[in-house]
């Protein structure tokens, strides 16, 4: 069999890497050329896989009987419709990677926020439940990867975004989580609906003796109910849920169905994540521990062991009874409203960045009451600045570099303060990414 793999990030080369060990013949296209695509050249020549960098040679792709997308390849690219008009078969790496363990157990995280840490905690919990479980897809390192370090995992948690769920066919998780939906993406999707529908193919493959984790406080997540096979649990902060997992008197529950009484899994206070969207993450993964037997022992063990991610509301380091936290993950407003509220006290903000054109007029109106000092940097500071004054919130400052922000947040603190870098804005004016922005301000900090 032949196979066009499209994409030369991780993804498309671990998916020729694992194609060629299966006895493939693969070929790799790559239509940009930049460092990233070439750093893996090495990588590509030692597998011995043709590929080309810089263009797609379409003339030659009529050859192939399998074509494998790379997630960031939109179906409008004109080489998806070079290979549909050739009636070339196209899946997505995820799709791919699935072929080759069909016995492995998939946990499967899907929705706008939240992914990364669900998958992560829920990944953690599972290793010391069964170490032969791998831990990655969307988040790090891609299923293809994954399978070549450890190519028959019993379980496999997935962090899996709504692209990659538009070209899957086969894959089937056990469980699926559905964590929240709100807008997003409005650059690929043409609406709200279109990207609801790739979202809820995480769902076409279930049967009724799978699971569905639904998130109950929020209506459009808790309705699709109604249209799924697999049984479903639901999670809440605000109700006792009859079956499924909740937050009362600062305690967890799960109560599998209104007959049972139920049971205490862990305090609130236990969960070493901040906010209370961590408690929400922290639900599902005990619904996804729970609904595939692992012990409420090893559960609470997971939760109260798990590092966290890092950039997501990261402890950095405590200094002279000043507390700097890195959330350089926040690149929306939303974001960072989720920080604020995650704190019991005002904080030193530390915000701004490149614009997505977003709208600060909500995150604003928090101001007064959850910051005790603005400063501002990056493209979006005169903007934030704007907002805030408008929220009649005037305790700002604008600085130039991430270091002068630093320096001087650290003139005004006083022990027992929280400095928090939440820029609600993404960080391509002044970084490689966020997380190069986290990164540096990491340094910055360990140096004062
Ligand atoms: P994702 O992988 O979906 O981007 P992350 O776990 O990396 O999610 O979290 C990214 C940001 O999303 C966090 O910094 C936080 O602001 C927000 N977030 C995390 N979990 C939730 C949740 N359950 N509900 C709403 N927002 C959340």
């Amino acid at each position: 069999m032949k196979i066009l793999v499209v994409g030369a990030r991780r993804s498309g080369v671990f998916a020729s890497i694992l194609g060629k060990l299966h006895g493939f013949e693969v070929f790799l296209t790559e239509k940009a050329e930049n460092s990233e695509v070439r750093s893996f050249e090495p990588l590509l020549k030692k597998y011995n896989i043709p590929y080309e960098i810089g263009k797609h040679s379409f003339e030659k792709f009529s050859n192939f009987d399998l074509a494998v997308l790379s997630p960031g390849i939109p179906m409008s690219a004109p080489i998806v419709k070079d290979l549909e008009s050739k009636g070339i078969k196209i899946i997505g790496e995820l799709e791919f990677a699935n072929m080759f363990s069909p016995n492995t157990k998939i946990i499967a995280i899907t929705g706008t926020n939240g992914k990364s840490t669900t998958t992560a905690l829920t990944g953690h919990i599972f290793k010391l439940f069964n170490q032969n479980t791998v831990v990655g897809g969307n988040l790090g390192t891609p299923y293809s990867e994954l399978l070549l370090e450890n190519p028959n995992p019993e379980y496999a948690v997935l962090e899996t975004s709504c692209f990659q769920l538009e070209t899957i066919e086969q894959y089937h998780p056990e469980v699926s989580v559905f964590l929240n939906f709100t807008e997003d993406h409005l650059d690929r999707y043409t609406s709200m609906e279109d990207y609801l529908k790739a979202k809820k193919r995480i769902f076409i493959n279930q049967t009724e003796s799978d699971f569905a984790i639904l998130n109950y406080d929020d209506e459009v997540v808790k309705n699709l109910s109604k249209e799924i096979k697999p049984q479903v649990y639901y999670f809440s902060l605000k109700e006792s849920i009859e079956s499924g997992a909740f937050l009362k008197d600062n305690k967890i529950y799960f109560r599998e169905d209104k007959f049972s009484k139920p049971k205490e899994i862990i305090e609130k206070e236990e969960i070493p994540l901040l906010g209370l969207h961590n408690v929400q993450n922290t639900l599902a993964s005990i619904l996804c521990s729970i609904v595939m037997g692992v012990p409420v022992e090893v559960i609470r063990d997971g939760i109260r062991t798990f590092k966290g991610l890092p950039h997501r509301l990261e402890f950095v380091r405590e200094v002279n009874g000043v507390i700097f936290i890195n959330d350089s993950k926040s690149t929306t407003p939303d974001s960072t409203i989720k920080a604020l509220e995650s704190f019991n006290q005002k904080v030193i903000l530390i915000a701004g960045g490149s614009s997505k054109n977003n709208d600060f007029t909500q995150l604003a109106k928090m101001f007064r009451d959850k910051v005790k000092f603005l400063i501002l940097l990056g493209q979006t500071a005169h903007q934030l600045k704007e907002a805030s004054t408008k929220a009649d919130f005037h305790d700002f400052a604008i600085v130039g570099s991430l270091k002068e922000a630093i320096t001087f947040a650290r003139n005004i603190a006083k022990a027992g303060d929280i400095v928090l870098l939440s820029p609600a804005c993404a960080s391509f004016d002044m970084f490689r990414d966020f997380e190069d922005r986290g990164e540096q301000f990491k340094e910055i900090v360990s140096e004062l």
